[in-house]
């Protein structure tokens, strides 16, 4: 039997992933599964609990009692809304944080794998195609320059009406980036089977336009 496809989205924070993942899988009719989410909510949780984000036993138990639901595009804690609170800057580093622990990367294998169903998968994040789905069908290694990325993660606050600045932005998603490359467990990495794609003068369209491209060229191989 045929695994059901996955096309695996990596690269550093701003680099367009979850804009290029969701038009992907809508273009193709899969399903999506937005991975950082997950350790954003995870993150909202344990800044709202108080708990130290350092510590592994502390996040994994607030992991193991909150309840995270997507509806549609809408994530849910505990049946609250909060799409717009987990993008804030604070949670950001705060999912950094949480998701540099081996047990917490552990704990939400399973729920990942979960999305992987007919007819396909664009999953998006750090680790898709290395650690959650390494046989993925296609795997793309999204980068775009720091500056490009500061200015994108820019846009995205002042367009949902939250405050920025775009010289703390440049400065904290380096810092992040570099958090989330130099961890033990699943770093941020090209595989070597991953196809590096550099958004930093292409529009969006473009960058979905070249990953249809290069699914279309191995599914008809497969
Ligand atoms: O992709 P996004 O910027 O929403 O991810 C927020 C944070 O969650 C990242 O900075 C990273 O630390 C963590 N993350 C991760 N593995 C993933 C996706 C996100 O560690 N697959």
């Amino acid at each position: 039997m045929r695994a059901i496809p996955v096309i695996a989205i990596d690269g550093p924070s701003a680099s367009g992933k979850g804009t290029v993942a969701q038009a992907v899988a809508q273009a193709l009719g899969f399903h999506y599964l937005d991975s950082g989410a997950l350790y954003r909510v995870l993150g909202l949780a344990a800044v709202r609990a108080g708990v130290n984000l350092e510590s592994e036993s502390e996040i994994l138990n607030i992991l193991l009692n909150i309840k995270i639901k997507f509806e549609e595009y809408k994530v849910m804690l505990e049946a609250v809304e909060v799409s717009d609170a987990i993008r804030e800057e604070p949670i950001s580093a705060a999912a950094s944080k949480v998701s540099a622990h081996a047990q917490v990367r552990r704990a939400l294998l399973d729920r990942q794998r979960a999305f992987r169903q007919a007819p396909g998968l664009v999953a998006d994040g750090r680790d898709m195609g290395s650690v959650v789905f390494p046989d993925a069908a296609l795997k793309i290694y999204l980068t775009a320059s720091a500056e490009a990325r500061a200015e994108r993660r820019y846009k995205q606050l002042i367009a949902k009406g939250l405050s920025a600045n775009m010289a703390d932005l440049f400065e904290e998603t380096t810092l992040r980036d570099q958090r989330d490359s130099e961890r033990a467990v699943a770093p941020l990495k090209k595989c070597a089977d991953a196809i590096e794609v550099d958004s930093t003068n292409l529009p969006v369209f473009e960058v979905v336009a070249l990953v249809l491209q290069h699914f279309a060229a191995i599914s008809g191989k497969r």
